[in-house]
Order: structure tokens, then C-alpha cells, then sequence
């Protein structure tokens, strides 16, 4: 998988994962992580040093009941299948089967494909259909946002009403390759849309009441958010 660490030294972030991360991802991402890095798109796949963190907060949080929105070959989602319990259920929407189907096969061999709903859909509607359902509402242990980047406040406004109090969203890419720090005349062009849209999401959020945030520079930025009522 490509490197998309935002350190500015490839030898630390690298010692990092060699010394850290690597030791103690679960063979199955390991898998998942090797079987996509020759896919075209493979700098989607979220990071494993991200990965460690979203697990511990799965974990710390025991969530049994997760959101996922953009799932690309898996990585984030069969980690979060491989961490919860046995009778856990994870929502996965994306809008591309086919990405899906890459890595489902890992996802049996893990064993883990009966934790999870994959829902084909775009993602707005998808989340509509679950706020129509009471049940679903403020129902969700854990959310993790990794789709396109543009409508990350949208989500944002459907997965804090789908969210329980004192749950958790965890939106990646928040740093957006470092480029929120760069004046915008040394940003590369194809990172210009998806950094106005991250500046914009990220200064909502901070103003947002009804959470509280905690942006952490792994993988290319992750912003830990909790539903506070
Ligand atoms: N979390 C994934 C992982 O661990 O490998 C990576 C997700 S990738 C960065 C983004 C995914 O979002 C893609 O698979 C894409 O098909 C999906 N996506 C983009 N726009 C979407 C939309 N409007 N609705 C649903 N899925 C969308
Ligand atoms: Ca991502």
C-alpha cells in the first residue's frame, strides 16, 4: 500500500510501523493490505497506523454496533469485523461493489463476513434509510467516515443523529496530505477540491456543540469526534 504518512521524515514514519504497527496488525489486514497494494487505487486503503488506532478504539469503547462509510477492499472494514464481538454488526455502505469484491474473499477466510451489512448504495441516501429506521437511530457504538471528501459535513449531519451519545466518529484524511497548512498556490491541483472541502469540515467541526474533536496526525490525519449529546 502507498505511502500516505504525513511525517516529513519517510525513515520515522516507516520506523514507526516496522517497530509499532506491523508487529501486532492481525494476519488477515496484513493479507488485505498485500492484495491491494497492486490495485490502481491502492492509495485509498486507509493506513495501519490509523487502523491500530481506530481498533483501539473500538476496543476501549467495546463497540458492537459500527457505521462505515467508504469501504474501497476493506482494510478499515474487516478490521473492524475482526474487533468486534462475535455477535457485533458492522454497516458498511459504498457506492462500488466491485472494490468490495476485491477483498471479500479475505473477508470470508477471516471469517467475519456474518458481522457484516454491506449496503451498495450512495452514501446519503443510505444514511437516510437508516434515519427512518427509530431503531437505528442514535444506535451506532462507532462510525468511521472514509468516502468522498466533499460531503463530509453532509455525513456529518446524518451520522451524529444516527450515532449514541458518547459514541464515537472517527472522519480520515483530515489533513488532507498536510496541504491544510500549505498556502493554496503550493498545493498540486488535484488536491485543491478535497482540501477546500477538508479546511471547511474541519472548522465546522471544532465550532460543532455537540461534539468534542481530537484530530491525530496518523495515516493522513484522523479526527477523533464524540457525540456529547
Ligand atoms: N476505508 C477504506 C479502506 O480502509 O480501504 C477506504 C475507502 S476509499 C478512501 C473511499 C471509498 O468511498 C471508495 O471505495 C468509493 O467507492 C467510496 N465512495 C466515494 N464516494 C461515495 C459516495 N458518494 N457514496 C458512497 N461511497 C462513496
Ligand atoms: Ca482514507
Amino acid at each position: 500500500m502507498a505511502h500516505n504518512g504525513l511525517l516529513q521524515s519517510d525513515e520515522l514514519y516507516k520506523y514507526i510501523l516496522e517497530t509499532n504497527v506491523y508487529p501486532q496488525e492481525p494476519e488477515p489486514l496484513k493479507e488485505i493490505r498485500a492484495l491491494t497494494a497492486s490495485h490502481q487505487l491502492s492509495f485509498m486503503g486507509t493506513s495501519p497506523d490509523a487502523g491500530q488506532m481506530i481498533e483501539m478504539l473500538l476496543k476501549l469503547t467495546g463497540a458492537k454496533k459500527t457505521l462505515e462509510v467508504g469501504v474501497y477492499t476493506g482494510y478499515s472494514l474487516l478490521l473492524t469485523a475482526l474487533t468486534i464481538p462475535e455477535d457485533g454488526k458492522t454497516v458498511a455502505i459504498d457506492v462500488n461493489r466491485e472494490f468490495y469484491e476485491i477483498g471479500k474473499p479475505l473477508i470470508d477466510k477471516a471469517g467475519v463476513e456474518h458481522k457484516i451489512n454491506f449496503i451498495e448504495s450512495e452514501a446519503l441516501p443510505a444514511l437516510d434509510k437508516l434515519l427512518e429506521d427509530p431503531a437505528s437511530k442514535g444506535s451506532f457504538d462507532f462510525v468511521f467516515i472514509d468516502a468522498d471528501k466533499i460531503n463530509y459535513l453532509n455525513y456529518h449531519e446524518k451520522v451524529i443523529n444516527l450515532v449514541k451519545v458518547n459514541g464515537i466518529i472517527v472522519y480520515d484524511n483530515t489533513l488532507w496530505y498536510g496541504s491544510v497548512a500549505k498556502s493554496e498556490d503550493l498545493v498540486p491541483e488535484t488536491l485543491k477540491e478535497g482540501r477546500t472541502s477538508v479546511l471547511k469540515f474541519n472548522k465546522a467541526l471544532a465550532m460543532d456543540s455537540r461534539v468534542k474533536v481530537s484530530m491525530a496526525p496518523l495515516g493522513d490525519g484522523i479526527t477523533i469526534c464524540r457525540r456529547v449529546y
